[in-house]
């Protein structure tokens, strides 16, 4: 088959200096070839990337209306621009390279996929109609190509999201957004025409365990309780007795729950407005199952009340009761985290689902093969806001540079020539970052017709002929 290449910039000749490969470009695959390139004298740092796009999930994450996060990506554009970096998008590792291919023609391997998947709660009816994945909802809105067509029906009144983390807040968010804000922001227009015919009045954010675990974080919470056209309706009960303890907790929890006391305190204080859409989270709950119509569509869940116990209150586990009640709704989001994939048969995962790694490192078995190491989530598991992944991606690369600094000799080893020439045999074009550049413009000139900030390109296909035209 023949391979087509769009201008790759090829940095050197000189086969004697570090060539590391880093496979995902999301924050941990940036952050890492930062330092790298910052802390090693020569190194030649290739970052292969499945999407023909860079920057992960601060590009398909994070929120449209966090404009501010997505800063960052001015300082992986930097990083990118550097003569010794390569960016090779459209190349999935497991599908066009695998690890032992990389291995042979690098002198160091960096994993940085990510974690691809979302967790499920394994009950009766989880595959029933309008029961979403937070994860695919996310992508729907921020335009990833595989959930750009995503069905999802909004026209009941009633939602619940399953979950309370800040994935949970974000999707919360982007549900009870007055649309003209919405607007302003990079979300897909697909999704914008979607989200404007939305008939959801009362959205339910449903944690099995109580306030003082919830695991979104102040900042959200903020955001959320200030919504225009919108008001909290908390349920009294589940704060019982946290103002006796509140001052004793550590500092972030009790400004989170000195938060939510104040919330619940003002909503005794106000009625509710009829013309206001509703948020109400509920705590001490386990979805048992869907409960579900003759069309196998969602009309609701039934939850198990639970009890907490243990001593410490962060540790605390819940415990089902024998009551449980029904939450009526016609749409579900299931938010309880993301899961690692294993994209090559040769990565070992361990009890966590994670890639068994010891400081990163991976593999170090062989003295001609690259040593394969990890960071990001793919690494840590898929936890933590931007800031902790350049945390743990710095650890990882200053382990790589201290490493490579121990080499005395680098044997010659072609790096990408190598991988594009013997294994990358498919018509599937390799996006350079010219070619991202020529997306970026795209994007942004189709957002200018519209008053935002950029419309993104939702197809592989679109986006390959605008890299290549
Ligand atoms: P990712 O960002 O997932 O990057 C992995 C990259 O690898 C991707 O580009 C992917 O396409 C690529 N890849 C996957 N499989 C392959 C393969 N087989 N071959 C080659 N490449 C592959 N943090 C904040 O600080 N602020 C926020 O507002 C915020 N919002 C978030 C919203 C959501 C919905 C989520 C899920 C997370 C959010 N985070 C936020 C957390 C932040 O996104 C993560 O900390 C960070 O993206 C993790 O970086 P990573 O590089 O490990 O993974
Ligand atoms: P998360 O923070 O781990 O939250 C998962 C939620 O799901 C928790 O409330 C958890 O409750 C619940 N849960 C897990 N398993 C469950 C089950 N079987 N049944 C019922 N509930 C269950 O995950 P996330 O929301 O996906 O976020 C991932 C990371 O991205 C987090 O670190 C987050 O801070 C970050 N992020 C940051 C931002 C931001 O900064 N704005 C935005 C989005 C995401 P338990 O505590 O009881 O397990």
């Amino acid at each position: 088959m023949n391979f087509i290449k769009i201008c790759t910039r090829n940095f050197t000749s000189n086969q004697n200096i570090p060539r590391v490969c880093i496979v995902g470009a999301g924050p941990a695959g940036f952050y890492a070839a930062m330092h790298l390139t910052k802390y090693l004298k020569t190194v030649n740092v290739d970052i292969i990337e499945k999407l023909p796009v860079p920057f992960g999930l601060i590009r398909y994450g994070v929120a449209p209306d966090h404009p501010e996060v997505k800063n960052v990506i001015n300082q992986f554009t930097k990083v990118a621009q550097q003569p010794n970096v390569n960016f090779y998008g459209n190349i999935s590792l497991g599908k066009d390279v695998k690890i032992s291919d990389l291995r042979q023609h690098y002198h160091a391997v960096l994993l940085t996929y990510g974690a691809e998947e979302d967790r499920s709660l394994g009950i009766e009816n989880e595959d029933a109609a309008n029961i979403v994945a937070a994860r695919r909802f996310v992508g729907w809105y921020n335009g990833l190509p595989s959930d750009k067509d995503l069905k999802i029906d909004l026209s009941g009144t009633t939602a619940a999201i399953l979950g309370q983390g800040n994935v949970a807040l974000d999707v919360a968010r982007i549900l009870l957004t007055p649309i003209d804000e919405l607007k302003k922001t990079d979300i897909t227009e697909h999704a914008l025409n979607t989200l404007a015919e939305s008939k959801i009045k009362e959205l339910y954010l449903v944690g099995r365990r109580g306030p003082l675990q919830v695991a979104f974080t102040i900042k959200e919470l903020r955001e959320q309780l200030k919504l225009s056209n919108c008001q909290t309706v908390w349920r009294k009960t589940d704060f019982e007795g946290l103002g006796n303890i509140v001052n004793d907790l550590p500092r972030p929890r009790k400004r989170l729950t000195e938060l939510m006391l104040k919330s619940v305190s003002e909503f005794e204080d106000t009625s509710i407005n009829d013309n206001n859409k509703l948020f109400k989270p509920i705590f001490f709950r386990t979805p048992n199952k869907f409960l579900v119509n003759n069309d196998r569509k969602i009309m609701g869940i039934e939850l198990t009340c639970n009890e907490l116990q243990g001593t410490k209150l962060e540790e605390q586990k819940c415990v089902p009761t024998s009551n449980s009640e029904i939450l009526n709704c016609s749409l579900a989001f299931r938010s309880i985290g993301y899961k690692c994939v294993k994209a090559d048969n040769d990565i070992i995962f361990n009890s966590k689902g994670l890639v068994a790694n010891n400081k990163g490192v991976v593999d170090n078995n062989s003295d001609t093969l690259a040593k394969v190491y990890v960071a990001g989530w793919l690494g840590t598991g898929p936890v933590g806001v931007i800031l902790h992944t350049m945390g743990n991606a710095f650890q990882v690369a200053k382990v790589m540079c201290d490493d490579l600094k121990n080499i005395s000799s680098f044997s010659s080893k072609s790096g990408f020539e190598e991988i594009e020439n013997t294994y990358l045999k498919s018509n599937n074009p390799i996006i350079n970052w010219e070619g991202w550049e020529k997306i970026d413009k795209y994007e942004v000139e189709q957002g200018k017709l519209r008053n935002k900030p950029r419309e993104k390109v939702c197809s592989i296909e679109k986006m390959i002929n605008i890299a290549v035209s």
